[in-house]
């Protein structure tokens, strides 16, 4: 099964798309990995659905990524006698420590490291900002606000505080015990973070994984975007998860720092992915509006890895439809006459590696000479990675005998991995990715490839050799 496209398509899973047949239509739609939203799934569907997936890909033979989700820090206030309270303008609320239903004079806040935190003069927003709370007092134990704008509040509602650095770390119990059962499935290859807030938060799920996973930070918080390249640096790939940046942050700056962070990463050669809203009216519509088509265009033009599905795929009434739209779409925008020079413009230069070096020239020669494509073995993901970065207009096959690593390469841009043993020696090497070329369908005999590998075969971060060959007569030797 080949793609016709560079972007990948992360769809997320849910009650519209939990059975295995379902899993498999939005796979054959496009779908090249998919999210277990951990704030809404219990282990034993995450189990479940974990096995459905790998069932998919067993029958499908290609490899498939899986994301879990991990909910982060996400804070709620407590109860309402009455389910709910009106505030008005300019009236005192307090969040306290008291577990005792609210009124429209106070609330339970579940939450002490957050009592302590927030300062006279912070905001919280509650509801995705939909009420603003601005702290006027605070003693430890209460804080004591003014409404800025009335509304409602009912029981559990969310709280963002974007001007507060939390003491906390980035897991919290749950994350610990999610993450626990993520890692004894040891069958997930992605784990994504939320609400960031530093570097150190990365470390101390780094040393818990110990790189049974590979870490995916989500950019949600203003705090994050201060020391960004630290956190892109410990991080294995990003996410721009528009969401709740656009509630922590004035929504109108969500697309600059969407473009800052897609560049960023290209620049590192980590994996991007772009988040939230991208099809939303597609949860209860069959053809999304002409702004949804233009915000994945945009994000496809930028070069992002991947794009992403959330409630559309995981609870609404079309997620096969949102999965298709989403890759015509892509494949569309690709073959836009505009599109390289897009994509180019944006384009890093070379690292002083040999796997950048290789990868940077793999491109050129294979632009040059119009080759069907490159093939790279990559046994860690690292030469898969600083090909992709290189962003190259012929396909990049990505060898590897490691199925994590073929499956974790799979939320990269324009990657086509194929599982296969090592190559024993140059002329296995060469037949090997000559076959699996023409297998695959990206040549027919007597079309050229180029191989990049490191040698001796089987050493990791070795890269080193490139071999023009051609597909043989019978596509199953290369000369
Ligand atoms: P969520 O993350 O869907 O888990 O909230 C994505 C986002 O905030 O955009
Ligand atoms: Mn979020």
């Amino acid at each position: 099964m080949k793609r016709l496209r560079n972007v990948k398509i992360l769809a997320t899973l849910g009650p519209a798309s939990s059975e295995e047949a379902m899993i498999k239509k939005l796979h054959e739609a496009g779908a090249d990995l998919f999210r277990i939203n951990m704030s809404h799934s219990t282990h034993e569907m995450m189990r479940t659905l974990v096995s459905r997936i790998r069932a998919v890909e067993k029958e499908c033979g290609r490899p498939i990524g899986i994301l879990a989700d991990l909910q982060g820090p996400k804070l709620r206030v407590g109860k309402f006698a009455d389910g709910a309270a009106t505030l008005v303008a300019g009236q005192t609320f307090t969040l306290d420590n008291k577990d005792v239903p609210g009124d429209a004079t106070r609330v339970f806040l579940p939450h002490p490291e957050i009592l302590e935190a927030v300062q006279p003069g912070h905001r919280l927003l509650i509801d995705d900002g939909r009420l603003q709370l601005i702290a006027v007092e605070s003693d430890k134990t209460s804080i004591t606000c003014t409404v800025v704008n009335g509304t409602k509040i009912s029981d559990r509602k969310g709280v963002s505080l974007p001007d507060t650095l939390l003491e906390s770390g980035a897991l919290t119990e749950k994350d610990r015990s999610d993450l626990d059962a993520v890692l004894a499935v040891d069958d997930v290859d992605w784990v994504a973070l939320s609400f960031i807030q530093r570097p150190e938060d990365l470390a101390e799920v780094r040393k818990i994984a110990r790189g049974r996973v590979g870490l995916m930070s989500k950019i949600e918080k203003p705090q994050a975007l201060e020391r960004i390249n630290e956190i892109i640096e410990l991080s294995d790939a990003l996410m721009v998860a528009r969401g709740d940046l656009g509630v922590e942050m004035p929504v109108e700056s969500v697309p600059g720092i969407q473009k800052q962070l897609i560049r960023a990463c290209r620049k590192a050669g980590k994996p991007v992915v772009v988040a939230t809203q991208m099809l939303e009216s597609m949860i209860s519509a069959s053809v999304p509006t002409r702004a949804e088509v233009s915000d994945v265009a945009t994000a496809v033009f930028e070069g992002a890895d991947a794009v992403m599905l959330s409630a559309e795929s995981a609870a609404g009434d079309y997620p096969v439809e949102a999965v298709q739209m989403m890759a015509s779409i892509a494949r569309k925008v690709e073959r836009d006459p505009n599109y390289p020079g897009i994509i180019y413009s944006q384009r890093p230069l070379p690292d002083a590696t040999g796997a950048d070096a290789i990868s940077l020239a793999a491109r050129q020669i294979a632009e040059t000479l119009n080759l069907s494509a490159i093939v790279c073995y990559t046994s860690s993901g690292n030469t898969g990675l600083r090909s992709a970065r290189e962003r190259p207009n012929v396909p990049v096959i990505a060898l590897s005998p490691v199925i994590q690593t073929a499956r974790r390469l799979s939320v990269v841009w324009g990657l086509h991995c194929v599982v296969t043993d090592d190559a024993t020696d140059l002329d296995d090497m060469v037949d090997r990715a000559c076959r699996i070329a023409f297998r695959e369908e990206f040549g027919k005999p007597g079309d050229r490839i180029i191989i990049s590998a490191g040698v001796p075969l089987g050493t990791p971060g070795s890269t080193n050799m490139l071999r023009i060959a051609y597909i043989g007569s019978d596509g199953m030797t290369g000369i």
